[in-house]
C-alpha cells in the first residue's frame, strides 16, 4: 500500500494508474477506522478499481461547540487495517495541505442539507460537499463509496454529482451493526459502558418502529412518536430528531406509502449518535 499526505504526490500516483487503464475508486473516511469503513472497502475491492481510501477529520464540518478537537484519531492503527484490508492509496493530508488558505469557496446542496441533521448542525453539510468536491478534484475517482449511516450525507452528494455532472458513481453500502444491533461509529468508543448498553434502544426502536409498518400502521406521525417515547421512557437518552421522511429526498411525509427513511439523532452524555433504517410497504422479503 501506498501512503501519503500530499496532493500532488497523489495525484501521480493516481495518474500512473490511470494511464494504464485503472479505474478509481475513492472512499474518503475521517478514520478511526471500524468494520463499517472496513465494508466500504470490500464493496470497492468487488468492483476492481484502484482503491484511494482518504482519511481527514475536516474542520469545515465540525460546528463551533462540537468535537472536532476531541474526535478520536489514530493514524497507524488505521493505515494497518487498511493496508491488510487491501487498499492501495492511503490519502491522510492536514488541514493545511487541504485548506493552505482560509476557505471562501463553498459547494451548498440546498434542500437536502436543511433537515434532519443539517437543522441540528448548522453548515456541517456545506463542510462535508465541499471537501467531498475536494477530494473529487484531486483524486477525480470513477466511483466514490458512501455508507447509509449517513444516510443524508449519501443522498446529498448524490444529488452533487447529479446536479454538477460530475462523471462519479456514487456507491451507498448498508450499515454495519454491531453483534447487538448498535451501528457502527468512531464515536462509539466515548461512550461509558452504561450509554452503550442504553444506545441500543436507537435500533430497537427502530425494529419496532419498522414491525409497526409491517402490521399495518401507515402514519409517519405514529411511528416517530413511538420511538420518541420508547427513548425517552426506556434511556437517559436526549433527543435531537426522530423524523419519517421520504426516502428518496427527504421530503415531509404524513401517510406512508413510498420507502421512506426512519431517522434519528440522541445524545448519550455529551455522544451525540445517530442511526436510521429505510423501510417499505410492501418489501419484497
Ligand atoms: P466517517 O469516518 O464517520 O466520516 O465515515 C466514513 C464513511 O464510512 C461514510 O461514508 C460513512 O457513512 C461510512 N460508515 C461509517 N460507519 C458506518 C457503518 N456502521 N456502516 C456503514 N458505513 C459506515
Amino acid at each position: 500500500m501506498k501512503r501519503t499526505s500530499h496532493i500532488s504526490e497523489l495525484r501521480e500516483i493516481i495518474a500512473i494508474e490511470k494511464s494504464r487503464g485503472r479505474r478509481i475508486a475513492l472512499i474518503p473516511t475521517m478514520g478511526y477506522l471500524h468494520r463499517g469503513h472496513l465494508a466500504l472497502v470490500e464493496q470497492a475491492k468487488q468492483r476492481g478499481a484502484l482503491i484511494v481510501l482518504s482519511i481527514f477529520v475536516n474542520p469545515l464540518q465540525f460546528g463551533p461547540n462540537e468535537d472536532y478537537t476531541s474526535y478520536p484519531r489514530d493514524l497507524e492503527k488505521d493505515a494497518h487495517l487498511v493496508e491488510t484490508a487491501g487498499v492501495d492509496v492511503l490519502f491522510h493530508p492536514t488541514s493545511e495541505e487541504m485548506y493552505p488558505l482560509p476557505m471562501v469557496t463553498y459547494v451548498e446542496v440546498g434542500q437536502l442539507d436543511a433537515v434532519l441533521c443539517g437543522a441540528n448542525r448548522p453548515g456541517h453539510f456545506r463542510g462535508v460537499a465541499t471537501v467531498v468536491s475536494k477530494l473529487f478534484h484531486i483524486v477525480q475517482p470513477d466511483l466514490a463509496f458512501f455508507g447509509q449511516k449517513d444516510y443524508q450525507q449519501y443522498l446529498i452528494i448524490r444529488r452533487m454529482v447529479g446536479d454538477l455532472n460530475l462523471p462519479i458513481e456514487v456507491c451507498p453500502v448498508p450499515i454495519v451493526r454491531d453483534f447487538d444491533g448498535l451501528a457502527l461509529s468512531s464515536r462509539n468508543v466515548f461512550l461509558t459502558s452504561e450509554q452503550r448498553q442504553e444506545a441500543l434502544i436507537l435500533s430497537q426502536s427502530l425494529n419496532e418502529a419498522e414491525k409497526l409498518l409491517r402490521a399495518g400502521e401507515r402514519s409517519a406521525r405514529v411511528l416517530e412518536t413511538r420511538i420518541k417515547e420508547k427513548i425517552t421512557n426506556e434511556s437517559q437518552g436526549v433527543i435531537d430528531y426522530v423524523e419519517v421522511r421520504e426516502a428518496q429526498n427527504l421530503s415531509e411525509v404524513t401517510r406512508i406509502e413510498n420507502p421512506v427513511l426512519v431517522a434519528l439523532a440522541v445524545r448519550f452524555g455529551s455522544t451525540r449518535l445517530i442511526d436510521n433504517k429505510v423501510m417499505e410497504v410492501n418489501p419484497l422479503v
